[in-house]
């Protein structure tokens, strides 16, 4: 990229230090820039106005401003911790009121913000806003620049603070780490103060994001501005690869993460690429994330599920997880999946770790279901996904025992039986009942959990009856 207008070093691989701006302009108006206003002195006898403005953080060349205009401007401040910030704003007198009116959005905000992703990080100076009529805004270090005190807008470009200013992307193929994490953090503010908006949005989202099924939040062509502020990819899927993560890590680890991010040695007032961001996720969780940025950072399309789901008994499900990808550069998105089970009284949300196609899973949800819903809160981004409820297709009077040898518990597995009910009893090795039960089998199945934990080792034998015909009898070892 060429400077348009100002002569520097214009590249994302280096900051100043340090900025002092000197403005000159007509003496009527008020000049604003980055960082703390030290002076404004009258000068070629009081026709001119010269204002000094000094900013004294590492700044990225694309982020020093300046404006001059017939400003009103009003003062505010928000307390962080310890600190009270000041708040500047520079408007147009004709919006000195709607500015005013709106300004504590931002002020809290900067709360949320700090509370949830480290401190605000020019907290030595003060953060602004400064009206200019180009449309949209731009997060100019501590003096954002906005069209209006809409919330949308003032959300995002505040975020950008912490994403994009004080950390700044390394490459545009990196620009997510500026305007996915806006787009979060806006999304983030929403869900705080609008909770009931959230579902709407993050479905809308997702459509928007799944209305093409390819595309990868990496800029794979950074010769075109075009492609680098893609909405669907750099802003909305961007945004939504880290609720996927949110969703994956858990809140608390997902967001010690970004602060750890946000302290990193290596990054911090400086410039990040993604796998920076992916080593404090890391280090912070645990995991290892190297499959998932490979999926959702260089590859493209997304996931469809194909859930076939079985009751077995009277409270546990049979899940088979099956998925199509909608591009071949990936082959399979591993992913937690929100599955909730209902009826029409009850319903129950469960979380399986699905980590190859076709993988199976049972769980206990406590009910007999006839429906089950798929990523309900939608965290992650899929499209056209399916449930279908299948017969069982265990042969005709299957009997599973697991584990033997048995430990504090074992599981029987009776399914499909041509009986509607069974007993159960164990004996020890002198021939003497130590455990009975007597099971209702719902369409000729249960699962039995049988607690063992009393039993002293030795050899068991486990006997059970169904029906008339049906006897199993298997030797158990504790
Ligand atoms: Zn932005």
């Amino acid at each position: 990229m060429e400077a348009d207008w100002w002569p520097c070093r214009n590249g994302l691989d280096d900051k100043a230090d340090s900025i002092d701006i000197y403005i000159t302009n007509p003496a009527a108006y008020k000049a604003a820039s980055n960082g703390l206003l030290q002076s404004e002195t009258l000068i070629a006898g009081g026709t001119k106005k010269l204002a000094w403005w000094k900013h004294r953080y590492p700044i990225a060349s694309y982020l020093v401003c300046l404006a001059v205009s017939n400003y009103s401007v009003f003062n505010s401040s928000v307390q962080l911790g310890s600190i009270n910030l000041p708040m500047q704003t520079y408007c147009y007198p004709e919006d000195l009121a709607s500015f005013q009116a709106g300004t504590y959005n931002v002020l809290n905000a900067l709360q949320l913000y700090h509370n949830n992703f480290g401190d605000y990080p020019f907290i030595k100076e003060k953060y602004g806003h400064v009206q200019f009529g180009w449309g949209g805004g731009m997060e100019h270090q501590t003096s954002t620049f906005v069209t209006s005190i809409d919330e949308n807008l003032i959300s995002h470009e505040l975020a950008h603070q912490w994403f994009g200013d004080k950390i700044t992307c390394g490459s545009w193929e990196d620009i997510w780490l500026n305007e996915g994490f806006a787009t979060f953090l806006a999304s983030f503010w929403h869900e705080n103060k609008y909770p009931y908006t959230i579902p709407g949005s993050r479905i809308s989202e997702v459509n928007y994001i799944t209305s093409q099924t390819g595309g990868s939040v990496w800029v794979d062509d950074t010769s075109s501005v075009g492609r680098i502020f893609d909405n669907r990819l750099s802003y909305y899927k961007g945004s939504h690869v880290l609720y996927m993560l949110r969703f994956k890590l858990g809140d608390s680890a997902f967001f010690r993460g970004l602060r750890r991010y946000q302290k990193d040695p290596k990054v911090i007032y400086g410039f990040a690429k993604t796998p920076d961001l992916q080593r404090n996720l890391e280090e912070e969780s645990g995991q290892n994330l190297t499959t998932f940025f490979n999926n959702w950072f260089k590859g493209q399309g997304y996931p469809t599920y194909r859930v076939e789901w079985t009751q077995i008994g009277s409270s546990n499900v049979q899940i088979k997880m099956n998925q199509a990808t909608s591009h071949p550069s990936v082959n399979f998105f591993a992913l937690p999946v929100a599955l909730k089970f209902k009826n029409a009284t009850q319903e129950k949300t469960i979380v399986v770790d699905n980590t190859s196609n076709g993988e199976l899973f049972i769980r206990n949800i406590g009910f007999i279901a006839d429906t089950v819903l798929i990523d309900t809160e939608c965290w992650l981004i899929t499209k056209n996904n399916v449930s279908v409820k299948v017969p069982d297709a265990s042969p005709p009077n299957s009997i599973q025992i697991f584990p033997n040898p048995i430990r504090d518990r074992f599981y029987i597995t009776l399914r499909n039986l041509a009986a509607s009910a069974a007993s159960v009893n164990l004996y020890n090795a002198a021939g003497q009942l130590v455990y009975s039960t007597n099971v209702t089998l719902v369409n000729g199945s249960e699962y039995v959990e049988v607690p063992t934990q009393q039993l002293a080792t030795g050899e068991y034998t486990l006997q059970i009856r169904a029906g008339n015909d049906i006897r199993f009898i298997k030797k158990l070892l504790k």
